[in-house]
């Protein structure tokens, strides 16, 4: 294993182990020496990277040990603080001792009762099915959606994504291997979100525009509509504006009372682009793409539902009760 001196503590009757070193390094510590890690290094790229290799690793007594955060890194993790905690047991202090104690125990008896006999899966689809099961039901967790800006459609599984090393990979495995242990009947779904994707790149980030119908430009300009009862005019309001009056530029009669002699029907867009200029009511949306700048309709971006997961009785029974059999039918 490793050259570095671990540094362990004793606390609630169990042995602690303080990563300091460990994270700096990003070596994943001997499993034997304590009980529960304790995240205790303030640089957040080497702490999500140290904890991304424990949940890629093949040791269940590795990727199953409870692991928690030092209360004072909260400010030091900023925007990832959220992952951070999806990909540990939470924060040391906001924890309760009992809590620990009986996750520590918990997983300790599941792993007697399960280290032994496991096979080497045949896939890494297996892999991970078998490591989501092995931590949801130690967990006694789901396995829900995250928000979160950093991935690519802007929903994240932040353990099942640790195993790949793209946003791209990242979605595009992830949501597969979910969708097919639910079709096989391995997990539950619960509705959460619906999403609207890019067609290129299944991006999530997407910048609304409304465009000129004519030229396709987005730069417009857009103004109130004006309806004079009087004369039955109707205009921008910028064509009634003359100094701080609005006079209607038909009848040239002053305009006072919004709903008593005027009424402001709806918006007026018109195009700044000089050499088209048009003038128009509906203005068509059409979406780009932050990600790959890829304009397209909104009618064909791509629509995904979002899902949360839980294991099923007959996944528990395959994964974790009768490993023998486990090999995942394709087709
Ligand atoms: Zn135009
Ligand atoms: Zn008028
Ligand atoms: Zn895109």
């Amino acid at each position: 294993m490793s050259e570095i001196k671990p540094h362990v503590v004793e606390m609630y009757g169990k042995r602690i182990l303080l990563l300091n070193n460990f994270i700096e390094d990003c070596i994943l510590p001997n499993p034997l020496i304590a009980d529960v890690w304790l995240v205790n290094h303030q640089e957040r790229s080497k702490v999500r990277k140290f904890l991304r290799s424990v949940v890629r690793s093949h040791d269940m007594r590795v990727y199953l040990k409870p692991i928690y955060l030092e209360d004072n890194l909260r400010p030091f993790f900023m925007d990832d603080e959220r992952v951070m905690q999806r990909l540990s047991d939470g924060f040391f202090g906001n924890t309760d001792p009992l809590q620990i104690a009986t996750l520590t125990d918990q997983v300790a008896y599941f792993i007697e009762k399960h280290r032994h006999g496991r096979k080497e899966k045949a896939s890494q689809q297996e892999q991970i099915l078998q490591y989501i099961f092995d931590y949801n039901y130690t967990r006694r967790s789901k396995i829900v959606p995250m928000r979160l800006h950093q991935s690519l459609t802007g929903y994240a599984y932040p353990r099942i994504d640790s195993f790949f090393f793209n946003r791209s990979d990242a979605y595009l495995n992830s949501r597969n291997i979910l969708k097919e242990a639910e079709e096989q009947g391995y997990l539950k779904r619960t509705y959460f979100d619906t999403q609207h994707l890019c067609k290129s790149c299944s991006s999530g980030f997407l910048n609304y525009h409304e465009v000129c119908p004519k030229c396709h430009e987005h730069d417009l300009k857009a103004s109130n509509l004006i309806h004079h009862f009087r004369c039955a005019y109707v205009g921008p309001e910028t064509d009634f504006v003359a100094h701080d009056k609005l006079v209607c530029p038909k009848c040239s009669v002053q305009l006072k009372n919004v709903g008593v002699d005027y009424d402001k029907p709806g918006k007026m867009f018109t195009c700044n682009n000089q050499r088209c200029n048009h003038q128009f009511q509906e203005a068509p949306i059409q979406v780009g793409c932050v990600d790959c700048g890829t304009e397209q309709e909104t009618y064909e971006l791509v629509v995904k539902k979002v899902y949360q997961y839980e294991l099923s009785e007959k996944g528990i029974q395959r994964f974790l009760f009768r490993e023998e059999q486990v090999s995942l039918q394709h087709g």
